[in-house]
């Protein structure tokens, strides 16, 4: 196995060059990506083998050439290809040598930047990228067992895309609103359980929520929420006795959006970003940590005004966590496809109000 050293080179859109920074990525995530891109394609009896060592290659710019990435390329041992990831797991890594170069004078605030990724090889010991880093919550490698997607929300909606489809009851956004409308003005959250499945018609894995347990001893500020000890033996014992072999599948919490803008002029509290929900650094981090799994999800549940709660779900998208769609169902209503959209239908990407105050 060859052994990369990586380098993000930080250029003027000029293309003059401004420095090299060599950076350790941590490609816990990248490897998440490739290993349940792995189980999508090739079901249950890849589970067995789901925590096996894989290597991350540089694919190569076609242009430049070598040491230029393009993408990355996640691979099993015996070298069998099966997923492949954009460079974009790198901005943050360069987004925040840009700030070093903002502090030391070479860059100034706001200016635009590009940054290219490279790769050297070298003949020191080959990272050993089947280490994860993140260990704080065990885990276990997952078991699909098989239901089919019809059958687990009573109905059918939107075909799968490059994201496992994630099933949630109306009943557990019932729960969450109620839990968070009863905390006003700080967070509180909790843990979303249920199975990961295999749909033996359509071939593909779903994400199948099946409860949440709020979080009763997490500590909530206004704007931050710390899970303890005490909710993950909650969480175990709560399993445990429900006896139907459910597993974590993520978590959700509040932002109490209406405390956060309560000085702020109405009709700026109409049009706030905030109000469409997030994942702060610190929400991002703990999701790394405790839900390494790429097919875990976090729901932000905003509480914007009056006691209306909006929701938005997130997940790992390419070793990424970004927007995500999902289903409701149960309840009178018919299932129905949530869109990772905002409220307004503007793609988030493309909703760059200014908040009314930073988180
Ligand atoms: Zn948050």
């Amino acid at each position: 196995m060859v052994a990369y050293r990586w380098v993000i080179e930080i250029l003027r859109p000029t293309g003059e060059l401004i420095g090299r920074e060599p950076v350790e990525p941590d490609f816990s995530p990248v490897l998440e990506a490739g290993r349940l891109a792995y189980l999508r394609l090739h079901g249950p009896p890849a589970a067995a083998e789901f925590d096996r060592p894989m290597t991350i290659e540089p694919v190569w710019q076609s242009k430049l050439g070598e040491p230029y990435v393009a993408a990355l390329r996640v691979a099993a041992n015996g070298n069998t290809e099966f997923d492949e990831v954009p460079i974009s797991v790198f901005r943050q890594t360069a987004s925040r040598a840009s700030s070093d170069y903002v502090a030391r004078g070479l860059l100034k605030e706001g200016d635009a930047f590009i940054y290219l990724v490279t790769a050297y090889r070298h003949d020191g010991a080959p990272q050993t990228v089947g280490a994860r880093r993140f260990s704080v919550t065990a885990a276990p490698a997952p078991a699909p067992r098989e239901r089919r997607w019809t059958e687990a929300i009573g109905g059918e909606v939107e075909p799968g895309s490059d994201q496992p489809r994630l099933a949630l009851p109306r009943q557990v956004l019932a729960e969450v609103t109620d839990c968070t409308r009863g905390t006003p003005g700080v967070e509180t959250g909790g843990i979303l359980i249920g199975h990961l499945r295999w749909d033996p018609e359509a071939r593909d894995l779903f994400v199948e929520v099946t409860a949440q347990i709020h979080a009763r001893w997490a500590v909530g500020t206004e704007t931050r929420l710390h899970f303890s000890a005490a909710n993950w033996t909650e969480v175990r014992s709560i399993v445990a006795l429900r006896k139907q072999g459910e597993s974590v599948l993520g978590w959700w919490h509040s932002h109490p959006v209406a405390s956060w803008c309560r000085q702020c002029p109405e009709e700026r509290q109409r049009v706030c970003p905030l109000q469409a929900g997030f994942l702060s650094e610190e929400d991002s981090t703990l999701h790394r940590a405790c839900f390494p799994r790429a097919y875990t999800a976090a729901l932000v549940c905003s509480d914007v005004a009056d006691g209306e709660v909006r929701f938005a779900m997130f997940g790992w998208h390419g070793g990424q966590l970004g927007r995500r769609g999902y289903h409701i169902h149960g309840g009178e209503l018919p299932p129905a496809w949530i869109g990772p959209v905002v409220d307004d239908g503007r793609k988030a990407s493309e909703k760059r109000g200014e908040a009314c105050v930073p988180k």
